[in-house]
């Protein structure tokens, strides 16, 4: 791999995601004095013709929308290795993704979200252009300069125009986002593709989890009570398998769910509970978004986090094991992220749902990223919430940055605190904290963990959440298997 610390006039500062075709760098335009984000086609791929062409379509795709809704592209143009990259906006307050790292989001505030990426969408339509790619990590959010944030629908890559996808299309699209007629071979694609899937990443943002197959998806109110009919249907219209029956357009279904989240914000308004949650998502857009500042902010930003790290998955892949547990002689359920590279057993009652896409350290106070981890309990829905009765286990690896200091450093608001000790068993040593009397009457126990040897990373952040009995975290942290990647 080259490593390359300029490309052209733009002065790369970091990496901000790596995807299935290439890695995207935050880097300084030093002519315009501005931030961009730069697009690079990933090695492996550059040299297929057909990729390049698919990559380079995508920037004069998201170039011909010309919407404000949708990224802008800046330039185009070739490193001296061939890859090709394209120069985009930046988009300064993150993705959906990232946003959903902290787990579902108060319900108005999803609807509302939802019915912007749906604007978004109803813009290239406008244009044209069926995104046939809409997710969480492709609808990015930027800062207006009067504070306000604005969502951009981003990653045309397997985008088609109309007049394109009328013929035969592959597959294309990603799980749990992809209506069925998009599976298909030789189906035409339209803009209800792109229906289902704002349904799907709508039903995503309010649950927390992804809709199941197409026809197959739990009702929302079934995964979040608190959802009002009314949106939940709206979701599912879009999520229906049979595109005749859902919204026809983007526009429509942007239109019922701002209805919908206006009548939500004017019910919940007087409710403790909730205002709550919507201050800590508040605070998340202002600048630094995601890491605590100075101590009341810490207090918040991770009162929540047991909360909002252990909640962490992506939300990508929730799964649902009904009375079936991967157990084995040894007690418990084994259960891995979705890259693999981390493992634990947690005991048998608390494995029926697992978030597995990992989680972004930032939530910690640490450099942000995406790095794997998983959320593991009887019922993930509450995990955020001190107040509920909740037994389960987070795990989070991180690559970089001091996951003692950061632990060291976590206050949560109602529980007292019950001091520390030091843990060391196998190849890993750190310090386990204690928490018991939470609002909801819960105990909770925190390790940091660095591997025994000299390495020093990856380091390892776990919560157990339980509501009494046995201590399990000496079990559970014995039982960690984290693979390093080099
Ligand atoms: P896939 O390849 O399946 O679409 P992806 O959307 O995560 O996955 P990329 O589109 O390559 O992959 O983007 C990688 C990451 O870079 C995104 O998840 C997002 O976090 C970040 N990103 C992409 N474009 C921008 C941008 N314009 N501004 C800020 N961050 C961006
Ligand atoms: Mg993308």
């Amino acid at each position: 791999m080259h490593s390359v610390d300029r490309i052209g006039r733009y002065r790369l500062e970091r990496r901000l995601g790596t995807g299935a075709f290439g890695t995207v760098w935050l880097a300084h335009d030093d002519d315009l004095d501005a931030p961009v984000a730069v697009k690079v086609l990933a090695e492996n791929w550059a040299h297929r013709l057909d990729v390049r062409e698919r990559f380079l379509s995508e920037a004069r795709l998201l170039r011909k929308a010309g919407s404000p809704r949708v990224v802008q592209v800046h330039d185009i143009g070739e490193l001296p290795d061939g890859r090709p990259y394209f120069v985009m906006e930046y988009a300064d307050a993150g993705t959906l993704a990232d946003l959903l790292a902290a787990g579902p989001l108060p319900v108005a505030e999803a609807l509302r979200l939802t019915a912007l990426a749906a604007r978004s969408a109803h813009a290239l339509h406008e244009a044209g252009i069926v995104h046939r790619d809409v997710k969480p990590s492709n609808v990015l959010l930027r800062t207006a300069p009067d504070g306000t944030r604005r969502v951009l629908l981003a990653d045309l890559g397997l985008a088609k125009s109309l007049a394109q996808a009328s013929g035969l299309t592959l597959a294309a699209g990603s799980e749990g986002y992809r209506p069925p007629e998009q599976a298909e071979p030789g189906v035409g694609i339209d803009a209800r593709a792109d229906v289902y899937s704002l349904g799907a990443v709508g039903y995503e943002l309010v649950t927390g989890a992804v809709p199941a197959a197409p026809g197959k998806a739990v009702p929302p109110e079934r995964l979040r009570p608190d959802v009002d009919p009314g949106a939940a249907r709206a979701l599912m219209r879009a999520l229906e398998p049979d595109r005749e029956r859902r919204w026809p357009t983007a526009e429509a279904l942007a239109e019922e769910l701002e209805s919908c989240a206006a009548a939500e914000s004017a019910a919940r308004r007087p409710r403790g509970r909730r205002v709550r949650d919507v201050g800590r998502r508040r605070g998340r857009w202002g600048r630094g978004a995601g890491r605590p500042r100075g101590r009341r902010g810490r207090a918040v930003a991770l009162g929540a986090a047991v909360a909002a790290v252990a909640a962490a998955g992506v939300g990508l892949g929730m799964a649902l094991w009904p009375g079936t547990p991967k157990t084995s002689a040894a007690s418990g359920v084994r259960v891995a992220d979705a890259t693999g590279r981390v493992a634990v057993r947690v005991p048998d009652g608390w494995g029926r749902q697992l978030r597995d896409s990992g989680w972004d350290p930032a939530t910690l106070g640490l450099p942000a990223g995406h790095e794997p981890g998983l959320a593991v309990a009887e019922d993930l829905t509450h995990w955020q919430d001190l107040g509920a009765r909740v037994d389960g286990v987070f795990v989070g690896l991180s690559e970089h940055g001091d996951v003692t200091a950061r632990v060291t450093a976590v206050e949560h608001s109602g529980c007292h605190y019950d001091g520390d000790r030091a843990y060391g068993a196998g190849s890993w040593h750190g310090l386990v904290r204690a928490w018991s009397g939470c609002p909801g009457g819960g105990l909770l126990t925190e390790a940091a963990l660095v591997p025994a040897g000299a390495a020093g990373q990856p380091q390892v952040y776990v919560q157990v959440r339980r509501q009494g009995g046995d201590d399990p975290t000496d079990r559970v942290l014995r039982s960690l298997e984290v693979t390093r990647t080099r």
